[in-house]
């Protein structure tokens, strides 16, 4: 049984949210607090976090740094604006989705079901691919540049993956999210392009002058051919 921890200060969000969760099939733990939320984190280590943005005792940012500095636990931010989430995802954080409030409950099951299915694709076959300086190891999930290894989150992963499929290839956003087990919703391209733009900053020497990953203007991004 997947184990899911929702970190939310309002208990009846939480509480409808759980009880679909928990009649998705999936064991649930719950925080009301940051900190709590942190702790509980720590002593199960669930398959992946629900994580609202404003918490009492310890910010749900703060929340998020902490477990990306320790694991590559999926997290799924929730937040109240899009705005807000299109930043944590852009910036260091590393939130593998977002979901707006107000959301469904059936949403919140749907994109959990979605990123967990992403991040345990891992079942490959055993196989490495070298692009440029990068060697993707497919079975290990792991990208080396030479001996340092590149901490991708499951999403960045997934979109390398697909580009360097076929170098010189464009893949359109939806090709990507595709590939990442997303979900479409509204937003998504720019849910796509903000994990491009981490997934540069990892990969590319000099992000702000990609390499490697090229974006073609108002179609989608493909990896450079040698
Ligand atoms: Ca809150």
């Amino acid at each position: 049984m997947q184990s899911i921890l929702i970190i939310e200060d309002e208990p009846e969000l939480a509480r409808v949210v759980r009880s679909y969760l928990e009649k998705a099939g999936f064991a649930v733990s719950a925080a009301t607090r940051g900190d709590m939320g942190l702790r509980l984190w720590e002593q199960n280590q669930p398959d992946l976090v629900l994580l609202d943005l404003n918490l009492p005792g310890m910010d749900g940012l703060d929340v998020a740094r902490a477990i990306r500095r320790k694991a590559n636990t999926p997290i799924i931010m929730l937040t109240a604006r899009v705005e807000e989430a299109d930043r944590l995802i852009g910036l260091e954080l590393g939130a593998d989705d977002y979901i707006t409030k107000p959301f469904s409950p059936r949403e919140v099951v749907a994109r959990v079901r979605a990123v967990l299915r992403r991040s345990s694709a891992s079942v490959a076959l055993p196989q490495t691919i070298k692009v440029g300086e990068l060697e993707i190891d497919l079975e290990s999930h792991t990208v080396f540049r030479g001996e340092e290894s590149l901490a991708l989150t499951p999403t960045e992963f997934s979109y390398l993956v697909l580009l360097s499929s076929q170098p010189g290839r464009v893949f359109k956003r939806d090709q990507l999210l595709e590939a990442s087990q997303g979900v479409a919703f509204e937003g998504y391209e720019r849910t796509v392009d903000a994990h491009i733009k981490n997934l540069r900053a990892k990969v590319e020497r000099n992000p702000k002058k990609p390499k490697l990953i090229e974006t073609v203007f108002g179609i989608g991004y493909r990896l450079k051919k040698d």
